[in-house]
């Protein structure tokens, strides 16, 4: 990977990498790259080389990309950490990754520091500052010769954790090939260029962040505007201080896109697209946005297992709905496979999505059951995602295979139904689960966020679903919450709504 982005780097070398949106600190190609080669001096010095693990915990910052590419100079395996980690989901992570050192910030600390205590990992480095901590400037500061480790492409260069949207996340082993794979396959998809100027509010922990925000915008020469996390205001005002062309998010950025107040006090008119990815995106939420801002809004697929992308709306192929997630990546194959038979189903027929690719991961860390259910002996991954292709090789995600409500022998996407509560005014967020009704049958629960004032009753919003759907579809329990729980990578956390019901 180090030498797919700096080995030349030709015209870009002074232009600006990374620049923090809030603070505007910023680093040069040329500086990046210098960096990069002190860090990995200095962890070689430290005893860090080929077959070690490094623990990455900390916000969007332009100086993550200076650890995240140092550790992988050096030859070791990066592990990037949920910023919203508890201790002990960062001591879960440190020691089933087997890091031998962190790289944190001081804000972290609090959970940083007994999570690596509880790991047993004594070398914690802080990004900024902290008393009692060597720090990141030290460690550049690092004379010693840049470490000459033959990388193979086959080695691990990152253990992401999935989002644990469905359970515990799961440690993927990426390896150089991986990643490398995915962000040439991307080419012809995300025609992202040295003119781009790229929003980074979606964390670099993330597989989304990490590959198509920074590794893809340092491929082709852009500018990464970083934030820490996402803030509306903020948001905005980054948009239009950066003059940043284009903004990637998650569906739940494109809620506040499209209804909230505050968007028309921000000059927007930089976005050229706004790409979104992560979870389903509604097309009439997606036509919203585009309206409201004046610019096109498109779509991809993926999962941590991919590293990520495996379908996505080229760039220019303005023909393409925003409803699907477009055409598949090149060097990829899918399959719709009928679960229960191991068939394929036809065009037009819902399946569950096969894939099969040089950007599919090795399997899962320390986890040979997991790894056997998704990873198939010829290679395909079974996503687990419920997808449709039609006849034009255009590819529609439905809705993950275990979040299918069963209703009297129907099956209801939740996400369907989602997507139709958000088109109400009065609705502010909404999400949609099964839960079990008086006769232990399976029933669509929503959960939704009324708007600020609005008076809207149970029976106002299950008569607003019954007049656009088949019966089978309709919602049979609503509940009013002050907000739907959401991952960091920005999608719904079904599992926590159930466990309310059945708290
Ligand atoms: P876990 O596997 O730990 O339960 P997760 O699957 O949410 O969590 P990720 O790898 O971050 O972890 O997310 C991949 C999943 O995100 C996909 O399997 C799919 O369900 C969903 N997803 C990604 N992009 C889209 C999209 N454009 N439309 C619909 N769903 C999407
Ligand atoms: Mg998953």
């Amino acid at each position: 990977l180090h030498e797919l982005l700096f080995a030349d780097l030709g015209d870009r070398a002074d232009r600006v990498a990374l620049v923090d949106g809030s603070s505007g600190a910023s680093l040069t190609y040329r500086q990046l790259a210098g960096a990069v080669d002190r860090l990995a001096a200095a962890l070689a010095e430290r005893g860090i080389g080929k077959g070690d693990v490094v623990g990455i915990l900390s916000p969007n910052t332009p100086y993550y990309a200076v650890v995240f590419h140092g550790i992988l100079r050096a030859g070791a395996t990066a592990t990037t950490i949920n910023a919203l980690y508890t201790a002990d989901e960062v001591a879960h992570q440190l020691a089933d990754a087997g890091a031998k050192m962190l790289f944190t910030v001081s804000v972290l600390l609090p959970n940083a520091a007994p999570g690596a205590e509880k790991a047993g990992v004594t070398d914690v480095v802080v990004l900024d500052q902290a008393e009692g901590y060597p720090n990141l400037t030290e460690l550049l500061a690092s004379t010693g010769p840049v470490p000459e480790v033959a990388v193979d492409p086959e080695d691990l260069a990152v253990l992401p954790y999935s989002s644990g949207t469905t359970g515990r996340a799961k440690g993927v082993m990426l390896t150089h090939r991986n990643l490398v794979a995915n962000i040439v396959q991307c080419q012809p998809l995300l025609k992202v260029d040295g003119q781009t100027r790229i929003l980074a509010v979606l964390p670099f922990f993330h597989i989304y962040g990490m590959q198509v925000l920074m590794n893809n915008g340092l491929y082709v020469g852009a500018t990464v505007v970083t934030m820490p996390k996402f803030d509306l205001p903020e948001f905005l005002r980054v948009i239009q201080d950066h003059r940043t062309n284009r903004v990637y998010i998650a569906p739940p950025v494109a809620v506040a896109l499209a209804k909230h107040p505050l968007v028309d006090q921000y000059d927007l008119s930089a976005i050229d697209t706004v790409f979104s990815g992560a979870a389903p995106l509604d097309v009439d939420l997606a036509a919203a946005v585009a309206k409201r801002l004046g610019c096109r809004v498109s779509q991809g697929y993926g999962m941590t297992e991919m590293s990520p992308v495996s379908h996505a709306i080229p760039d220019g192929r303005d023909d393409i709905s925003v409803g699907t997630v477009g055409v598949i990546a090149p060097n990829m194959e899918c399959r719709f496979v009928d679960p229960a038979t191991g068939q394929d189903v036809g065009v037009g027929e819902r399946g569950e999505l096969w894939c099969r690719g040089p950007n599919v991961m090795k399997g899962y860390l320390n986890n040979p059951d997991a790894t056997a259910v998704t990873l198939d002996d010829e290679g395909w991954l079974h996503t687990g995602d419920v997808g449709v292709i039609d006849e034009n090789g255009l590819v529609s995600i439905v809705d993950r295979v275990k979040e299918l409500i069963k209703y009297k022998g129907y099956q209801v996407p939740p996400a369907e139904l989602e997507a139709l509560l958000l088109t109400h005014e009065e609705i502010a967020d909404a999400a949609v689960v099964g839960v079990r009704d008086e006769e232990g049958e399976e029933v669509p629960k929503a959960f939704v966020v009324r708007q600020p004032g609005s008076s809207l009753d149970a029976a106002g919003v299950m008569e607003f679903v019954a007049a656009q759907v088949a019966p089978h579809k309709k919602v049979r329990v609503v509940e009013f919450i002050e907000a739907i729980p959401k991952s960091a990578s920005g999608k719904i956390l079904r599992k926590d709504l159930r466990a309310r019901e059945n708290a």
